[in-house]
């Protein structure tokens, strides 16, 4: 995981200048942003996929069992020419089924939700053992822990000595959990993990959406920063997300975009997001 796949939002774009939408084959796209199976909410199957501002009604039905997340993942991976995944949970057994079931597809990570759930120590034998290769989704803003709570610092310090990159919930919006704060969601939050760790490449959820003008200016001021386009491309409304887009694209940072879909129990949600973009 030296090469940071910062590659994957270029590439989507290019496959969208170079393919003939009818017949043509897609150029691969990288996913950074995946769970196996995982949302931090107790749904019964069936359960429509969250979506912005509520009320409203979005179109899909959760899936009921991990293999049926998977066999339905491996289907839209095949049909978008998605060839790698980020691919997170807090139940890395789950994880590994799945690298065992697609090897070469995914890159395990594990799903950090309360500071200390997975511990750094058994999270060090897993990176030395090469069982694992990126470091969250860190959703413990979900708790209202912000990026700078010392409780992460471990987490950081090790990702950073692994040199994998970092996948963290820092933005505006979230699911409706009684500890979720927008406050803890500020991206000018991730300034001091950044300044303590020069040589650690994070990647924000929704590129910290809707914190635009916060984002720009740190991603400005730490080239290793990245932005995600993953929920944001189905949860709200459209021309909000284009909107968002456009603005990051025009403030010339379209090539630290990475695309990914958040599939979590709708995998029909990564071709409605790869849509959204074309
Ligand atoms: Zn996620």
């Amino acid at each position: 995981m030296k090469a940071f796949p910062s590659l994957s939002v270029p590439l989507l774009l290019a496959s969208l200048s170079s393919v003939d939408v009818v017949g043509q084959e897609r150029l691969p796209v990288i996913d950074m942003h995946m769970h196996a199976h995982h949302i931090p909410l107790d749904l019964p199957a069936g359960a429509p996929p969250p979506c912005l501002p509520r009320p409203c009604q979005p179109e899909g039905a959760a899936t009921a069992t991990a293999e049926e997340s998977l066999r339905k993942t491996l289907q839209a991976m095949e049909r978008y020419n998605i060839v790698l995944g980020f691919l997170s949970s807090p139940d890395l057994d789950i994880v590994r089924d799945w690298v065992a079931a697609a090897p070469e597809r995914f890159i395990a990570s594990p799903f950090i939700e309360a500071p200390g759930d997975l511990s750094p120590e058994m999270l060090r034998q897993e990176y030395e053992a090469g069982r694992l290769a990126g470091m969250g989704e860190i959703g413990t803003q979900l708790l209202g822990v912000a990026p700078n709570d010392p409780a992460l610092a471990p987490y950081f310090a090790l990702a950073e000595e692994f040199d994998v990159p970092v996948l963290i919930h820092t933005e505006g919006i979230g699911p409706p959990v009684p500890g979720f704060r927008t406050a803890a969601g500020s991206p000018l939050l991730l300034e001091d993990v950044l300044v303590r760790h020069r040589n650690l490449r994070v990647f924000v959820e929704n590129s910290g959406y809707p914190f635009l003008d916060d984002m720009i200016a740190m991603m400005y001021q730490y080239p290793q920063l990245y932005g995600d386009l993953s929920t944001i491309t189905w949860v709200i409304p459209r021309p909000a997300f284009h909107r968002y887009l456009e603005a990051l694209v025009g403030a010339g940072l379209g090539k630290r975009l990475m695309f990914g879909s958040d599939q979590m129990r709708w995998p029909e949600k990564i071709g409605e997001a790869i849509e959204t973009i074309e």
